[in-house]
């Protein structure tokens, strides 16, 4: 009876400890993966602000170029109309001159754009990249020390499994059932009966059945949340288990 109640008390423990340990094996691999997720993301978002930087800076180029080829255009333009004869074929080259240069007006409004927009996304990569080093230096400290807990947690669960297997195997064959619905339940299996109460739901115990728990002629559950009933003194004098 008593020595049971060791066990029971025992594997309750170990039941505990297992189950942080098993919050811990789960709950450490999501930490390190959601630090893993920002850093990837703030560098996923750095390699699209350098391929718009790219695309913009080809895009200018583009523009650039062709302003250059307009304004060689109307040079060569301007020297043609010396030597035209015909007073409709001046205008006609007059018209196309200014209609070039108009062009290019224009263009060169959308080089000055793309520029503004290259100033802004390389400020934006400026800091990108600031936000990106701290980032790596703060949750790379943080995923190193989950890693290592981790490796401490996986390296203290599987004896403690065996430790458990060891206790569980000294329950009484009639206690298990109780066990395996009370602890997982009510979070634990034993309560102290005190008074005629029972403490783990604070309700009263018969008289009759409080002498038995008293008497420890038998395994007692308490009538309204069916945990074991035990006594101060029943615990106190009972053995450790080896
Ligand atoms: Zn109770």
């Amino acid at each position: 009876m008593r020595e049971q109640l060791v066990v029971l008390d025992t594997l309750q423990r170990i039941d505990l400890e297992l189950s942080k340990l098993e919050e811990n094996l789960n709950d450490y691999p999501r930490k390190i993966s959601d630090f893993e997720f920002e850093l990837k993301t703030a560098k996923e978002r750095l390699e699209r602000l350098d391929a718009e930087k790219q695309t913009l800076q080809k895009n200018k180029t583009r523009l650039e170029q062709e302003v250059s080829s307009n304004e060689e255009l109307v040079k060569k333009a301007e020297q043609k109309l010396f030597e035209i004869k015909t007073h409709k074929e001046y205008e006609a080259l007059q018209k196309e001159i200014a209609d070039t240069k108009r062009r290019n007006i224009d263009l060169e409004d959308k080089v000055l754009e793309d520029m503004t927009r290259i100033e802004t996304v390389e400020a934006e990569i400026a800091t990108g990249r600031e936000d990106l080093a701290a980032k790596e230096a703060e949750y790379g400290e943080k995923i190193n020390g989950y890693k290592e807990k981790l490796e401490e947690v996986k390296s203290v669960y599987e004896p403690k499994k065996e430790e458990k297997e060891k206790i569980a195997s000294r329950i009484s064959p009639e206690l298990i059932p109780i066990y395996n619905k009370i602890s997982k339940r009510n979070g634990g299996v034993l309560a102290l009966a005190k008074k005629e109460l029972c403490t783990g739901c604070n309700m009263k115990i018969p008289s009759q059945l409080f002498n038995e728990v008293l008497t420890h002629t038998r395994f007692i559950q308490c009538p309204n949340c069916q945990k074991i009933l035990y006594t101060e003194e029943e615990l106190n004098s009972a053995a450790k288990p080896e």
